[in-house]
């Protein structure tokens, strides 16, 4: 028999039917909404453009007012009669794997905390390896163009660690051999707490590049805090206030700078167990992954949503691109 509920836990229980969490999409759900090509076109359609076309615009003249020719999926410009593809401009331009594929892609890299493999991938949605590899790729990019519209403010943690090459060969700190060196940045908040992510690969781990990373993440007048290296000196005085901490063991390091350390290790996990091998020229893309993740870390239930807006809002990348590391 139910236990009636104290006044206490009623209390909770009413707070909690007032402000409901929003839920993760379950599986079932998810092949309900969008199991078809055409469910998942009408809703890409809605996240573009608007119930109503309100955010449409002609790509070929810039005029604002159109009308949809459902049959053939198209919007058509009121001035020009140019016709617009829901999916042309987008990550989803001229993709070759039925819709309902890319939305369960987006469905398990949105799933917090359970990176999904291309090979993993591939399986669960009969597609070949590379087919995956490259969706998944191009959701990567999409999340780091989302990203980009942000920089990190306030006082934040910068320092550059190594990943890579070949098995941790015991090769640690600047200059290790066969590695890659990324430079990472975390905000901290005045309670204490980490807030936004940004990793990003160097060439070589010196002040062009660390000075590079810190224009294109962080805001000027932000506060650096790093440790003693004279590189950080010298990328502070391109408009940062700097505290430089000087830690002498590795031990001091991480009791000094926790949340910079905190994000590198869970990094390094993420791309021990799930990439096992990760070519330097694709890294920004699953750090980007890392960071868009990291910065949506309170969001688990809209992360399928906010990432189908990403992949609407992001410029179309090839395959090619891809490949060859041009993006
Ligand atoms: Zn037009």
């Amino acid at each position: 028999m139910a236990r009636k509920a104290s006044g206490a836990e009623a209390g909770e229980a009413g707070r909690r039917h007032r402000l409901p969490l929003p839920k993760v999409m379950t599986v079932a759900e998810l092949h309900e909404r969008f199991g078809t090509d055409e469910n998942c076109l009408e809703h890409l359609r809605k996240v573009r453009w608007g119930e109503g076309l309100e955010r449409f615009a002609c790509p070929a003249c810039g005029h604002v007012k159109g009308w949809w020719l459902g049959k053939r999926k198209l919007v058509e410009c009121g001035a020009c009669h140019h016709q617009t593809s829901v999916t042309a401009g987008t990550i989803f331009h001229r993709l070759r794997s039925p819709l309902h594929k890319w939305f369960w892609a987006i469905y398990q890299i949105s799933q917090d905390k359970k990176d999904i493999a291309a090979l993993e991938l591939a399986k669960q949605i009969r597609v070949g390896y590379q087919t995956a590899w490259t969706m998944l790729h191009k959701l990567r990019t999409a999340m780091r163009s989302r990203d980009q519209r942000y920089v990190l403010q306030g006082l934040v943690e910068v320092d550059e660690c190594y990943v890579g090459g070949q098995a941790d060969d015991g090769t640690t700190g600047r200059g290790a051999s066969n590695k890659t060196a990324v430079a990472v940045a975390v905000e901290l908040r005045a309670d204490g707490r980490p807030g936004r992510v940004a990793m990003q690969s160097m060439e070589r781990p010196d002040t062009h590049s660390l000075r590079k990373f810190a224009e294109s993440k962080i805001e000027k007048g932000a506060t650096l805090k790093t440790d003693g290296w004279g590189a950080y000196a010298s990328v502070a005085k391109s408009g940062y206030q700097h505290k430089a901490i000087v830690t002498g063991s590795g031990k001091q390091a991480v009791q000094k700078f926790p949340w910079v350390h905190t994000f590198i290790s869970n990094m390094k996990r993420m791309l021990l167990g799930t990439y096992h091998s990760v070519s330097p020229k694709h890294l920004d893309r699953y750090l980007a992954e890392f960071d868009y993740r990291g910065n949506r870390r309170w969001q688990e239930a809209s992360l399928f949503e906010r990432l189908i807006l990403a992949a609407v809002g992001a410029k179309p990348i090839t395959c090619r691109q891809l490949i060859t590391g041009a993006s």
